[in-house]
């Protein structure tokens, strides 16, 4: 998605230095994220969402696990029951995936009962694990004596990645061991069966190497981040004999040679996680080289507004450049997921703002999407236009994305916050309490704002004595007006803007606050006019959010016949009854008319995109048209 074109540096009002944008500066690689435990977030946007998810979404998740067999399939595996091996080959990953959920909130929030459950799943895992480690229910079960013969879709190294990042988020949580030991026997045995001299095949669903990388982190095992390596390298090689997987599985060619986007879009993303994190932990420059070409090959040519990737559903993936049909936009939420994951790994690596900036537009929108308010409905696809037949369902048969974002949403804490050294930097806004713990001592600092509803966002810190450090705040990519900076009620009359941060070094002092005001008001964007579907139209951003225009605001219903010419003024105002609390865009426009083949004026009202379908069913769109010749089929609409 291009047209929003956003300044990654804007011009500061007296003193600008600029970085060099793509490639790390010098000494500047390799900030700390603040771990979401240390981060309590009390706001009004995240908290009811996080307590949704860990009430209701995880709930959800783990009834439905029970309910679909995912957990029996184990208890099958161990022996203990005589049944058929229920769901897909990649079953286990849910489950998995819910379990990591489910240790994310206990660590916020511990629960006996919570605890009490997820222990007698974990035990089963365990049991379900063969002598020499290997633990997948398909094969297990189904398919005996047929292990590692499918690595291309058989999910193994797939499901083995997603035990792995259960196993140690639930062994940080509760200290417990036997999961983590089961995930380490499980590593050993790919570890024993995968490598140089051993069989070369690469991972045929990415997702084993950003997990293996997190577990060289919990054991200090080095072997783990040599495998993560491995796998990334033997991609495109087809050494020995093997037949490489192709575009589908980013396994045409080698992953340093690789400089576009290519296939499925969840597969690219884990793919580009793991080679971020190799290339934090080794300095791999290829890795970074190749990540920032494909970087502007999606932002620039193949992402929708909202941060949907991956517009076809035949491969559930990319296609072309440009392609970015709206009302048939596969654009999974578990992509987005992928892509803010991807984004903040580029962000600690490189401080560079624009990073963040795609991670903010990921879980405002296309991710955020994928969730109902009530937190008991999912979007597997997140298309830009509907004619009133795309709902969230409670369920699917393969459920990848609501037990992503059930194990997503509780860090939302670690997306806040990054430091290295005496520098400490903002990532996201959101009202918020941590305590980072700098070279020279450590701060705490506490953020009020009504993000993202309003741009005025206040850090008071405490540092646990006067300490002298720097604070980068970011300024949005969405901001166009440079933001006003106070100190203590200070106007600060010179503002130093470096990689899209506004950056203050000084002695801090218990008790200082930072004002940062970012101009907030609605603001009109346009896509590059090589996407097709979007020329002569306009969608609407205010702050990070996408808008959209929904039928159930509007008369019978209709909002594919409104027409918003150039001229309409805007107007932007929160309503705390609408959606949980929402600000929304409000302004005059059009509505095509059959008869007399003309146009009447209408007022419209804009929600945002993520809140779509939360109400009575019917039509939405998120690109308008500026004149009424782009209103489709308008011979045939009226507005009675
Ligand atoms: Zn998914």
């Amino acid at each position: 998605m291009r047209g929003i074109n956003l300044p990654a540096i804007i011009v500061g009002l007296l003193t600008v230095f600029v970085a060099g944008a793509d490639e790390p500066a010098k000494g500047q690689s390799g900030l700390l994220g603040v771990p979401f435990h240390e981060v309590e977030i009390h706001d009004a946007f995240w908290s009811p969402r996080l307590k949704t998810n860990r009430l209701v979404t995880l709930e959800a998740c783990l009834t439905q696990s029970e309910k679909q067999g995912n957990i029996r399939n184990f208890a099958i595996a161990a022996g203990r029951e005589k049944r058929k091996h229920s769901g897909l080959v990649y079953h286990d990953s849910d489950l998995y995936k819910v379990l990591q959920g489910a240790a994310y909130t206990l660590r916020e929030v511990r629960s006996p009962a919570v605890e009490e459950r997820i222990d007698k799943i974990i035990e089963l895992i365990a049991a379900a694990q063969q002598p020499d480690g290997y633990v997948h229910t398909y094969y297990t079960v189904h398919e005996p004596g047929k292990r590692w013969t499918n690595i291309a879709h058989g999910h193994e190294m797939y499901c083995a990645g997603h035990l792995i990042e259960a196993a140690i988020a639930y062994r940080q949580a509760t200290g417990k061991r036997l999961f983590l030991d089961t995930a380490i026997r499980f590593a050993d045995h790919i570890c024993s069966t995968f490598g140089p001299g051993k069989r070369p095949d690469p991972c045929g669903h990415q997702e084993i190497e950003l997990a293996l990388v997190k577990l060289w982190r919990a054991t200090d095992n080095r072997k783990y981040l040599d495998q993560a390596r491995f796998f990334l390298e033997a991609r495109g090689k087809g050494t020995d004999g093997r037949k490489l997987y192709g575009d589908y599985a980013q396994d045409h060619i080698p992953v340093r040679s690789q400089r576009e986007v290519v296939g499925h879009a969840v597969r690219a993303m884990y793919q580009y996680c793991a080679m971020a994190d190799v290339a934090a932990a080794t300095g791999e420059k290829d890795y970074l080289h190749a990540l920032t070409s494909i970087w502007h090959d999606i932002v620039d040519r193949k992402m929708y507004i909202t941060g949907g990737i991956g517009p076809s559903a035949k491969n559930e993936g990319f296609t072309v450049p440009y392609d970015l049909p709206n009302d048939t936009a596969y654009a999974e939420t578990c992509a987005a997921l992928g892509m803010a994951l991807w984004n903040h790994r580029m962000f600690l690596m490189t401080c560079d703002g624009k990073y963040a900036d795609v991670l903010e537009r990921e879980v405002y929108n296309g991710m955020l999407s994928g969730v109902s308010l009530a937190g008991d409905r999912f979007f597997y696809t997140n298309p830009l236009g509907s004619t009133g037949k795309h709902h969230r369902v409670s369920w699917f048969s393969c459920p990848c994305c609501p037990t992503n974002l059930v194990r997503y949403l509780p860090a939302m804490g670690e997306r806040l916050y990054a430091h290295r050294g005496d520098d400490l930097w903002t990532v996201l806004y959101c009202g918020s309490t941590a305590i980072v713990p700098l070279h020279s001592g450590k701060v705490k600092i506490d953020q009020e704002s009504k993000y993202p509803w309003e741009g005025l966002i206040e850090l008071k810190l405490t540092p646990e004595k006067p300490m002298t450090f720097t604070l980068h705040c970011r300024v949005p990519g969405w901001c166009h007006e440079l933001p006003e900076v106070a100190i203590n009620g200070e106007k600060q009359r010179e503002v130093i803007i470096d990689q899209s941060h506004v950056t203050v070094k000084r002695e801090w002092k218990s008790g200082d606050v930072v004002r940062l005001t970012l101009p907030m008001t609605p603001q009109r964007v346009y896509a590059d006019p090589k996407v097709k579907a979007n020329v002569g139209r306009v969608a609407l951003m205010r702050g990070p959010i996408v808008y959209c225009l929904e039928g159930v605001d509007h008369p019978d219903g209709r909002v594919r016949n409104i027409v918003l010419p150039p001229s309409a003024k805007l107007h932007a105002e929160f309503d705390p009854n609408l959606l949980g609390g929402v600000t929304v865009i409000t302004g005059e426009a059009l509505a095509v008319v059959d008869d007399p083949g003309g146009t009447k004026p209408m007022s419209i009202k804009a929600v945002p995109y993520s809140t779509w379908d939360n109400r009575a069913p019917g039509e939405m769109v998120v690109w308008l048209p500026e004149s009424k010749e782009l209103v489709e089929g308008r011979k045939k609409t009226s507005t009675k």
